[in-house]
């Protein structure tokens, strides 16, 4: 049977920490799903569309290839089932994700009736204090995200306050 498991985020954008969970959950199982999920966030940095297209691109350069990248909107363990995935990948950086993530874990348990579990990978330290949403501020500030997200991203970033 294979290992299939989804990693579900806004990845808006991906950053280093993101990209860190992914290569270290490769090894793990045969297959994981990337899913940007569609949220309605007022102001987004890159669309849905760019947010797949970049994730893409880093896992390209980075040379992964048993992973694949989809947008998808509602239960996350609705879309794991529609895949055979038996597992969700969270990632962990401080005791205000493990609230959150808990909470999100017994959602994802309780409704799929206990059959999609989720693993948690702790954050490498030079990443802990790095989120899409720090690097949003970043952005607004005109201030440089390249210590926080892959090349690529920086490039877009630098190519999308260029417009
Ligand atoms: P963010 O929390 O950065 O806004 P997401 O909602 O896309 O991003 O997060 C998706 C998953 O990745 C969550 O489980 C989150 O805890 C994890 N994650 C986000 N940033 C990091 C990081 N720097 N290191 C490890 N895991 C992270």
């Amino acid at each position: 049977m294979k290992r299939i498991a989804v990693y579900p985020g806004s990845f808006d954008p991906i950053t280093n920490g993101h990209m860190d969970i992914i290569k270290r959950a490769c090894p793990l199982f045969d297959k994981i799903y990337v899913v940007v999920s569609k949220n309605f966030e007022k102001q987004p940095l890159f669309s849905v569309e760019e947010r797949v297209a970049l994730v893409k691109a880093c896992l390209k350069e980075a040379n992964i290839e048993n992973v694949e990248v989809e947008s998808f909107s509602g239960f996350i363990y609705e879309y794991a089932k529609s895949k055979n995935a038996t597992t969700i990948i969270r990632g962990l950086r401080t005791t205000n994700d493990f609230v959150k993530e808990y909470s999100l874990f017994t959602y994802n348990y309780g409704l799929s009736n206990k059959t999609i579990d989720t693993i948690f990978l702790c954050a490498e330290l030079e990443n802990i204090f790095t989120s899409s949403s720090t690097v949003k501020e970043v952005v607004s500030f005109n201030g440089d995200t390249s210590p926080y997200v892959p090349k690529i991203v920086d490039e877009a970033i630098k190519n999308k306050k260029a417009k």
